[in-house]
């Protein structure tokens, strides 16, 4: 019978060392709260994400992570490109409507990540890598009940928990949050390759997102990375991807080459690791908080790859919490639900616009239409470099609206720009 080891005791306990967890520790930190992360695997690990957006940097900025990620000397990003047969467009995050970072990077995550939770750490979160949390008792002093290393138990007393567990979901599965997600359950194929991209066939500074050339709501991402190597991946309906282990090879190869861009540049591109599957990934919970915790990026709500929207949103979440619960540490009343859960849904909500009208093909008929307002372009590079908080957007006030009537004006008239100025 395994020993239980004595208890910490902590301001706040984190679960989960990714991107979000990091960040909020980090931030934590800062206002001099005592901070405790515990992940269960042992880093440098695999992670997918790797494209971030240009509003991510902000808050890697404010938890004093930025230097460290500049000189990591990862791939830079400006933009997207998007490609559907031999139609594509081009968008370029420096040039958008809300201010703020226009360029970001392209990440490995096994290295981005342990960049991030090395700062935490040196920021002083006690971080232990191998210890898993498997059981919390909700309240105004939550307790986790943690297995070490070893798999000794020992429990952890918090003031406040952060669920920072990713796909991991932690709280979500014990505490029964799960909600229902309104996306079909899709999957991803996806490795990274040896790309021998020859100089100037690409922009190595845009990811690009290529549709199948037969089904809409198949798509792949093609993401070169630093030192010669892409990460390429597709996305589709379980059914498609769903294969044996044995056949991914084949199955992802055959599919890269099936996409003329994808496949002219990387078809033939050596694998650097076996392919990986993920399916079902799209979640959602009943809500983003409660007695004693908050849950942050992937293990409240994930959408969907397709606008890598990821990682920003679970920095987001990590910036709301810390912020809302340095003051309820300081002994103010707080309300999680206006000050977290709302502000931090409303850019979901506004990138779950985007993401629909992906799948249902009004999204690509807008970005592939020929004739586009400038201005129109600049309000959807915004979004589309994560700046889907900025209320002063038309496209985030009001998305589904917004990109619905562009789409009727751009499926009506071969140039939409004389009816542009109805949309402002
Ligand atoms: P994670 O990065 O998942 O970290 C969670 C950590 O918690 C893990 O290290 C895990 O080991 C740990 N953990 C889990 N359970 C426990 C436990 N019981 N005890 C202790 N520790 C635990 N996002 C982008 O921004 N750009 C992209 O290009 C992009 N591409 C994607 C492609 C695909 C196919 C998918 C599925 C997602 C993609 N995402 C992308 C989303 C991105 O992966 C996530 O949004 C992001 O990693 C979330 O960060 P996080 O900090 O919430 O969780």
């Amino acid at each position: 019978m395994n020993k239980v080891l004595n208890e910490a005791t902590v301001d706040v306990a984190i679960i989960g060392a990714g991107p979000s967890g990091a960040v909020a520790a980090a931030l934590l930190r800062q206002q001099g709260h005592t901070v405790l992360v515990l992940e269960r695997q042992t880093f440098p690990r695999f992670s997918i994400g790797e494209s971030l957006l240009p509003q991510s940097m902000a808050y890697l900025e404010e938890a004093g992570m930025l230097q460290a990620v500049v000189e990591a000397g990862f791939q830079h990003k400006n933009g997207a490109r998007f490609v559907h047969g031999d139609r594509s467009s081009e968008y370029d995050f420096r040039d958008k409507f809300s201010s703020g970072w226009g360029t970001t990077y392209q990440v490995e995550r096994a290295a981005f990540d342990q960049i991030l939770i090395d700062c935490a750490a040196r920021a002083g979160a006690d971080v232990r890598f191998g210890h898993e949390v498997r059981a919390m008792t909700t309240g105004d002093a939550p307790m986790l009940d943690v297995a070490d290393a070893e798999g000794r138990p020992y429990r952890v007393e918090a003031r406040f928990v952060l669920d920072a567990s990713g796909f991991g979901r932690v709280l979500p599965r014990l505490l029964g949050l799960e909600a229902p997600t309104r996306f079909p359950v899709r999957s991803a194929l996806f490795t990274h390759v040896f790309d021998c991209i020859p100089a100037g066939s690409t922009d190595r500074d845009k990811i690009v997102v290529a549709v199948h050339p037969e089904h809409r709501d198949v798509w792949f991402w093609m993401i070169p990375l630093a030192k010669g190597r892409t990460s390429v991946g597709c996305v589709a309906e379980s059914a498609f991807l769903d294969v044996p282990e044995a056949r991914r090879a084949d199955v992802l190869r055959k599919m890269m080459k099936s996409e003329p861009t994808i496949g002219a540049l990387i078809g033939d591109a050596q694998f650097c690791m076996p392919p990986r599957h993920i399916g079902g990934y799209s979640a959602n919970v009943e809500r983003l908080h409660g007695s004693g915790y908050a849950l942050l990026g992937n293990a409240g709500e994930f959408l969907d790859p397709v606008f890598s929207s990821g990682v920003t949103i679970a920095l987001r979440s990590a910036h709301l919490a810390a912020h809302t619960l340095h003051r309820q540490l300081g002994g103010a009343s707080v309300d999680w639900a206006s000050e977290f859960d709302e502000p931090l849904r409303r850019g979901i909500d506004t990138f779950r616009a985007f993401v629909e009208r992906w799948y249902s093909g009004r999204l690509q008929d807008i970005i592939f239409h020929p004739h586009q307002s400038d201005s129109i372009r600049r309000m959807i590079a915004a979004v589309l470099a994560g700046y889907a908080w900025d209320e002063t957007n038309p496209f985030v006030a009001n998305p589904a609206r917004r990109l619905d009537t562009l789409w009727e004006l751009c499926a009506g008239a071969s140039s939409v720009d004389a009816s542009y100025p109805s949309l402002s």
